[in-house]
Parts: structure tokens; C-alpha cells; sequence
């Protein structure tokens, strides 16, 4: 957050600045699988940033924003233990299925996506269920050390950790609602018609993305190279040639991508890896559109300092969105879909942009404390997505984020009304097909380096549009 630093932390900047970088390369090094184990030396060496006390300061100051990010620092620091058990968990467990030997959880819920028959995914799924259960009781320990470390900080309950650091919540909680409400029955339809269509029946999922990308032509121009020219032609080349893509394959590298912020605006990275579909461009122009922001926008690391992930992840969210557009996919992929591999991908979309919802109202229940989780689980996918999902899930999404903030899944749901609002602005800056040309660009630029000063009703201020929870019912 560039601008004026308060008093309190003022003497901490450049302190901070190497703990988020050694924290930062770490967390690098360990999704690209270029490191196995933490470095767990790290948090020792910052005991003045991460015994809660600026946290404290922060909170009392009503500094919202570096409260979070101070607050992030404090959890990290501890849960190293609980982190390395529950990768050792899922390490650990393997699951035998059609009388084969035992394979690790992972793949067999690879082996679940790909099956080709309702019949084969049965057989997947029921030999899971032991597997998940072992890793269900695993997760109920993390989160069971997550909520002492929370406690040090005298929060009972998520909920109110939650409202100390976000403020009220409740106006987003109605919007998340209304949104899923007025838009509920066409969903429903749609989803009913790709899972005919698919040949997937009421089996029990065991991802919470059954949507399949759309596989890659022969000739399709490899992810990096689209995604670099990309860059360019909105005139940030000079700076996308600053960003290395990381596309090789290693045994432990995250099943995702990263964009690794480690001494910006000068030292930012990206690791992905090819998947042969559509989403592989989704997740790079995510990935990479986050590496334009970290070093267009700061000029110092510290500028990023307790940055809104709301708008971060907007800038990633609309970038990603670029790649279901026709224009974009003809000129910079040359790949040219039919319609209904158009809607496909249109559909994945809105469904990303459902399950946000559904795990902001989900995770605010569970915070607010005795549910049954996972039968809430269960019924809130039935009823908003018509999917039949297994409640060993009911866990997974939300643990894989509180590791960073205390409720990610707000920021994420935030992120799509941004982007909602900045395609729009962007629509009527560049045209159309903003992403095929360079008119963009005095925009873009302004909103990185903006991103750094403001908070997310700040740049919806910038961008002419309304908060999406403007005017809505009290
Ligand atoms: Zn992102």
C-alpha cells in the first residue's frame, strides 16, 4: 500500500520486505516442485513481525488492511507443523481400485475425472471413499490447530476474527444469496443439459469442477508464447520479457499455477503446467496477468504490502476470461472452437463464479459455528449446482485458503463483481476485442499502479461503477 505509512510500522518496511521475500520464494520454489520440504527457519528469524503484537496495533488502529496482511504473517509462522502433516497425509494416502496395486489419492481422482462412464467413475468413487475419509480426519486436525492459533489471538469463533479484519460482511452475505437465487433456475438447466450431454449421471463427485476443458487442437500455439504476445500487444512487453514462465514438469509441483510475487516489481515468476485443454490459457493469462500487476504497479515490495485480494484477484479473474473470447483464441492461440466448445468454456465460467457464492455463504455458516458441515456441504451443491458431491470434500477448498486469509472465498466472489465491472470499463476504452489491441494499455497501466493506494470501493470509484452492494437491502 504505497502512500503514508503509519507510525507504528513505519520502522518495520524494509523488514517486511525481506520476510515476504524469503516467505515468498519459499512458497515459489515448493509449487513449482523445485523444493519438497519448507524452509523452516524462515518465521524464526521475524519474531518482531509475527508474535501477533503489530497485528494487534494494526487492529486498534483500525488499519483493516495491514491488519490482514500482518495477520496472514502470524498464522503462517505457526502452522508450518500443521501444514507438513497434512501433505504428508495426503502423501501418504493410496487407494486400490479394479483390483489393481495402490496408487496415490491424487491419481486416482485424476483417473476419477477422466473416466469415460457413469459405470467406471462408480468404481473410481467407491474405492476413494476410504481414501478421503483418511484425509477428511487429517483435515479435521489442521483445522483443529488452525483454531488454537486463533484463539492465541483471543477469537472464538472464525466469524469474529472474520468481521475484526473485513469489517461487516453481512451486506455481501445477502448479495452472495441474491445472486444465487436470481439466477438459480436457468443454471440448473444448463448444468442438467452438459451433464447429459457429458454422459454423466447422479454419481457422486469427487471434484467440485466436473466441467471438462475443451482439449487443444494440434497446431494450437503453445501457452507461453500466446500469453507473452498477449502482453505485448496491450504494450507491456518490455516488462512480460522480465517475467519468467515456468511450463516444466516435476513431480511435486502444484496441480495448479502461481505467479510468485518474491521481490516485486523487479523479481516476479510464474509456474504452470501445460494441460493440453482450454484451461490451460485460462489459468496462464490468469497467472501472468497477475505478473503484469505485481510489476507494473509497485515500485517498491512493500507497495503490495496488504494489497485487497479482491482487486488482485480481479486483474487475474479478467485476464483468465480473455481466453473463453473467440477473437483472442483465433489470433493469439490459432485456435479456432466450434460453438458449443464456446459455450463450454462460457459455462465453466459461470460455474466458477457459482461456486464462489456457494462457499462464501457455505464458509460463513461453518465460522459462525455448530453445523453439521458436511451434510451443509452436501445440500448446498445439490441445491445450487444440481451436483451430488461427496461430503469428504466439504473441507478441502476452505483449508486450502485459510492457510492465506481468514476468508478468501469473500475476496475470490469480490474478484468476479471486479472483473464484471473492469471488462466493462475496459469494453469502453479499447472496444470489443480490448485484448487485441494496445488501447488498453493507459488504462491498465493506471489501474496496477492505483491498485496499490485503494481499496476495493476506491477502484470501483476509478473504474465509474457502482459497489455491487451499493443500494442493496439492509
Ligand atoms: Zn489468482
Amino acid at each position: 500500500m504505497r502512500g503514508s505509512i503509519p507510525g507504528y510500522l513505519r520502522p518495520h518496511v524494509e523488514r517486511i520486505e525481506a520476510y515476504r521475500r524469503e516467505i515468498s520464494l519459499d512458497l515459489y520454489l515448493r509449487s513449482s516442485g523445485e523444493r519438497t520440504v519448507g524452509d523452516r527457519t524462515i518465521h524464526g528469524r521475524y519474531p518482531e513481525l509475527n508474535d501477533g503484537r503489530l497485528f494487534q496495533t494494526a487492529l486498534e488502529a483500525g488499519d483493516l488492511t495491514y491488519a490482514r496482511a500482518l495477520l496472514s504473517m502470524f498464522i503462517t509462522s505457526r502452522l508450518v507443523d500443521a501444514n507438513d502433516h497434512l501433505v504428508a497425509a495426503r502423501l501418504g494416502t493410496v487407494v486400490a481400485y479394479d483390483g489393481g496395486e495402490k496408487v496415490p489419492i491424487g491419481r486416482a481422482l485424476a483417473a476419477w475425472r477422466a473416466a469415460s462412464t457413469d459405470d467406471e467413475r462408480r468404481r473410481i468413487g467407491t474405492a476413494l471413499v476410504p481414501g478421503l475419509e483418511q484425509l477428511a480426519a487429517a483435515q479435521r486436525q489442521w483445522l483443529d490447530e488452525y483454531g488454537s492459533i486463533r484463539a492465541a489471538l483471543r477469537f472464538r469463533t472464525q466469524s469474529e476474527l472474520v468481521s475484526a479484519v473485513y469489517g461487516d460482511v453481512r451486506a455481501w452475505l445477502r448479495h452472495a444469496e441474491t445472486y444465487l437465487a436470481s439466477t438459480r433456475d436457468g443454471f440448473l438447466r444448463e448444468a442438467a443439459e452438459w451433464q447429459r450431454r457429458d454422459g454423466r449421471g447422479r454419481t457422486t463427485t469427487f471434484t467440485a469442477f466436473p466441467i471438462r476443458g475443451v482439449p487443444l487442437p494440434a497446431g494450437a500455439v503453445a501457452s507461453d508464447s500466446a500469453v507473452r504476445r498477449t502482453a505485448a500487444t496491450w504494450g507491456f512487453g518490455a516488462e512480460a520479457q522480465r517475467i519468467p514462465i515456468d511450463l516444466v514438469p516435476r513431480p511435486g509441483k502444484l496441480a495448479g499455477a502461481l505467479c510468485g510475487r518474491i521481490d516485486p516489481p523487479r523479481d516476479v515468476r510464474v509456474t504452470s503446467q501445460p494441460t493440453g485443454d482450454s484451461f490451460e490459457y485460462v489459468l496462464l493469462l490468469h497467472e501472468f496477468g497477475h505478473g503484469l500487476h505485481f510489476t507494473v504497479g509497485p515500485d517498491r515490495p512493500f507497495d503490495l504490502f496488504g494489497d485487497d485480494q479482491a482487486i488482485t484477484e480481479g486483474f487475474g479473474i479478467t485476464f483468465g476470461t480473455v481466453a473463453s473470447e473467440p477473437g483472442w483464441l483465433r489470433e493469439f492461440a490459432g485456435v479456432t472452437f466450434d460453438d458449443e466448445s464456446l459455450a463450454r468454456m462460457r459455462f465453466g465460467d459461470m460455474l466458477s463464479a457459482r461456486l464462489q457464492a456457494i462457499h462464501v455463504l457455505y464458509e460463513y455458516k461453518v465460522f459462525s459455528g455448530a453445523i453439521d458441515y458436511e451434510k451443509e456441504f452436501v445440500e448446498i451443491y445439490r441445491r445450487e449446482t444440481g451436483i451430488e458431491i461427496s461430503p469428504h470434500l466439504a473441507l478441502t477448498r476452505m483449508l486450502f485458503f485459510l492457510g492465506l486469509q481468514p476468508f478468501y472465498a469473500l475476496a475470490l466472489y469480490q474478484a468476479y463483481g471486479f472483473r464484471d465491472a473492469l471488462w466493462q470499463r475496459l469494453t469502453e476504452v479499447a472496444g470489443e476485442t480490448w485484448y487485441a489491441n494496445a488501447r488498453c494499455h493507459p488504462l491498465l497501466a493506471d489501474l496496477f499502479r492505483t491498485a496499490c493506494e485503494r481499496d476495493l470501493t476506491g477502484m470501483f470509484g476509478t473504474l465509474n461503477a457502482p459497489m455491487p452492494t451499493a443500494g442493496a437491502p439492509r
